[in-house]
């Protein structure tokens, strides 16, 4: 099922989800819907806090469905290691319209349970380590506006106020 997207200022977005206690036949129903919904958005990467559940679980998929081995769940992640950088746009299925160029490692490894429980390791280089520590912050209540600086986020939240204000957000 897909499920509605939440956008900048909802407060789940910006509060630390919680650990999943058992991976469970419910949480495997929670993830399917998440990646119907990344696939239908498109996005290459949607956290459960995007769709109102405060729950560690994040789906990446770089190639937007066109190859199933690049389908990844992550459920309760944390970062192996993480080193490099990388300077590139970015945006955001909850700050649509968005973009800004965004500090991130250029190599990242997660560990974390698969959608049948069982423990993984992943290496994300490039794109996919952006997108690892992209959904990681979505996880601890951190969206890509938070990680700006200055006038630039400033300049993003005030234009977001104003759609919202307006009932365009
Ligand atoms: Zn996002």
């Amino acid at each position: 099922m897909i499920r509605p997207i939440l956008k900048y200022g909802d407060s789940i977005l910006h509060e630390p989800a919680r650990r999943v206690e058992t991976v469970t036949a419910e949480i495997d129903r929670l993830v399917e819907d998440m990646i119907e919904t990344m696939y239908a958005a498109p996005g290459i990467g949607l956290a459960a806090t995007q769709i109102g559940v405060a729950l560690r679980i994040f789906v990446v998929d770089v190639s937007i469905g066109r190859n199933p081995a690049e389908l990844i769940v992550m459920i309760n992640p944390e970062f192996v290691e993480r080193d490099g950088m990388q300077l590139e746009e970015e945006g955001c299925l909850s700050v649509p319209g968005f973009n800004a160029t965004v500090v991130r490692p250029e190599r990242a490894i997660v560990k974390g349970l698969d959608r049948t429980g069982q423990e993984q390791q992943r290496e994300g280089k490039g794109l996919l380590a952006r997108a690892f520590q992209h959904e990681m912050d979505h996880l601890d209540g951190m969206l890509f506006v938070d990680r700006l600086r200055g006038v630039k986020r400033d300049l993003i939240v005030k234009r977001i106020r104003k759609l919202a204000r307006s009932g365009k957000w």
